[in-house]
């Protein structure tokens, strides 16, 4: 079996929100899809049964779906996907409001969103598919969605096979060594720079501010090693 047949799957790339008596949690989730169309849509999403979401979504049989767009930063899906609500309130810094079925709807980024009850859920190795019934639904703006491989191969600064500018430019500057964050992965690459976090395309790492942090899971320079 070849593995790597399967990285040639699509996804998008979300925020699922759902809440705990009066405590609210959300996380990044690429699995999000439509399973039945009106007059009664459905939609499935596939949460691990670790996190803290999964038990809130259980508790409360409602969660909320953010679709975020393609100019969200890396520090929102950070924040969402790289630390756990057990440890910090993660709505602290975060633009949103209540929805119909008492879950928090992200409001910053986000192109659209649903809700939905859930009304079944199939129990698999490590996740819980959820299969919820939409009962509300709101466009926010327009714009173009994030796809999973937008996020990485665009944002996240590994190199995109369909976008020459970026191939070339790396040559221009191939002297520049990359950094990994040695937490979540994260490339830090000088010729994309960190334009959400101040940091303009061209930066040597060695010259980033020391006060600069990871922008996906928020850890510090020393975090960071050179990719060789
Ligand atoms: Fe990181």
């Amino acid at each position: 079996m070849d593995s790597k047949a399967l990285r040639k799957i699509s996804y998008g790339l979300y925020i699922v929100t759902s809440r705990k008596g009066d405590k609210i949690n959300g996380q990044t989730v690429d699995v999000v899809f439509q399973v039945t169309s009106p007059p009664s849509p459905t939609i499935a999403i596939c949460i691990n049964k670790q996190n803290l979401t999964h038990e809130y979504i259980s508790d409360s049989g409602a969660f909320g779906v953010s679709i975020l767009a393609q100019d969200a930063p890396l520090n929102l899906i950070g924040n969402f996907g790289f630390k756990s609500g057990r440890d910090i309130d993660k709505f602290g810094n975060i633009n949103y409001k209540m929805g119909e079925t008492n879950v928090p709807i992200i409001l910053d980024d986000t192109l659209s969103y649903l809700e939905a009850k859930v009304i079944d859920r199939l129990e698999l190795s490590t996740h819980t598919l959820f299969i919820g019934e939409v009962v509300a639904a709101e466009v926010i703006k327009e714009g173009e969605p994030m796809t999973y491989a937008y996020y990485h191969q665009i944002k996240g600064g590994t190199s995109p096979k369909t976008a020459p500018t970026f191939i070339k430019e790396e040559k221009k500057m191939e002297s520049l060594p990359k950094y990994e964050c040695t937490v979540c992965g994260y490339i830090y690459d000088p010729e994309k720079g960190d334009p959400d976090g101040g940091i303009a395309p061209g930066t040597p790492f060695e010259e980033i501010p020391d006060d600069w942090v990871c922008p996906i899971c928020g850890v510090s320079k020393d975090d960071f090693e050179r990719v060789d």
